[in-house]
């Protein structure tokens, strides 16, 4: 349900992330300019508005990306599809670094809202109302389309970023597997609050006039298909991650990340043989065919360390 590199344009390279548009950017272009044609004395300044509009979900989106790399996460794929952009962000798996890398996004658009609040306040006393009235209704539609993308986008439903920043705070109490399952069910709560929302708009909308009821629906339906989807898989993800928490763990040995001591059990593949085997009951030695691994990559965070920096005791000795 994430747009992929098919189907989107690649626009540019900027501090070695690519920026791809989705095709689907297009039609929200003409939906766009359309919706609001009329609302200047040229549709000039609905392209430009449009323009506008890519700009500030493109800034939103390189705060994801920058944050997530100043803590040593990978980021180097923005696509922006009218849903947002979509950061393509990887930060390490711990809730300092994930929630940094959640809240920079919003915090673009919230350092926005006064610099473009001193715009709006300049023109409206240098009198541009009445002598420039379309620069003027120009900045007042980018404040509030700024303002509208922060409130919308910090609602505590997730995948928003609202929702990831809740469970981001949750993981410092609960851990990343309770945190993850309790997002994702105030995700679902969300969702059927901003149902009956959109519903009651719908009904308030469809007494009052006829034709606007098709296209009021599109947006908020595919918004829900992809909440849905996106909550189902983070209680999913969250479920699996419980039962990992709940292994048995070798309390001999952690992760050099993210401290974490590695599952008891098979949970290690051989890039040879396939077979999976326990690394640390081996020494990262496959059992199969004896091949030596020189890094070991940690189930809970994913980033691949020596296996002797996981040591943090000597090993229990055999009984003779
Ligand atoms: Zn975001
Ligand atoms: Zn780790
Ligand atoms: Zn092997």
């Amino acid at each position: 349900m994430l747009p992929t590199q098919k189907g989107s344009l690649k626009l540019f390279r900027f501090a070695g992330i690519d920026v791809y548009l989705h095709w689907s950017w297009f039609l929200l272009a003409v939906y766009g300019i359309s919706l609001r044609q009329g609302q200047y004395s040229s549709m000039v300044w609905n392209v430009y508005e449009y323009l506008a509009l890519f700009a500030i979900v493109l800034m939103h989106e390189f705060g994801h990306s920058l944050a997530c790399r100043s803590v040593g996460g990978r980021a180097d794929q923005i696509i922006l599809w009218p849903l947002g952009g979509v950061a393509y962000v990887d930060p390490p798996q711990r809730p300092g670094p994930v929630l940094w890398s959640i809240v920079a996004g919003p915090l673009v658009n919230v350092i926005l809202v006064p610099v473009l609040s001193v715009m709006l306040l300049l023109s409206r006393s240098l009198g541009w109302p009445s002598i420039m009235p379309d620069t003027y209704k120009f900045i007042y539609s980018v404040w509030g389309l700024n303002l509208g993308l922060l409130t919308f986008n910090i609602l505590p439903i997730f995948p928003l970023d609202g929702g990831q920043i809740l469970r981001a705070l949750l993981w410092f109490p609960l851990g990343r597997a309770r945190s993850l399952i309790t997002a994702s069910i105030i995700g679902f709560v969300g969702l059927a609050g901003l149902i009956a929302l959109v519903a009651w708009d719908w009904f308030s909308a469809s007494n009052t006039s006829e034709g606007g009821k098709q296209t009021s629906l599109t947006w908020p339906i595919i918004l829900c298909v992809f909440v849905v989807m996106n909550c189902g898989r983070g209680l999913v993800a969250g479920l699996a991650m419980l039962r990992a928490d709940n292994m048995p763990r070798r309390s001999e040995f952690a992760c050099p990340a993210c401290k974490a001591a590695p599952p008891v059990g098979a949970f290690w593949v051989c890039g040879k043989c396939q077979k999976p085997f326990d690394t640390f009951a081996t020494g990262a030695l496959c059992p199969q065919c004896g091949i030596q691994y020189p890094i070991t990559g940690c189930p809970d965070c994913r980033v691949s360390s020596p296996i002797d920096q996981w040591v943090v005791a000597a090993p229990v000795p055999p009984k003779l």
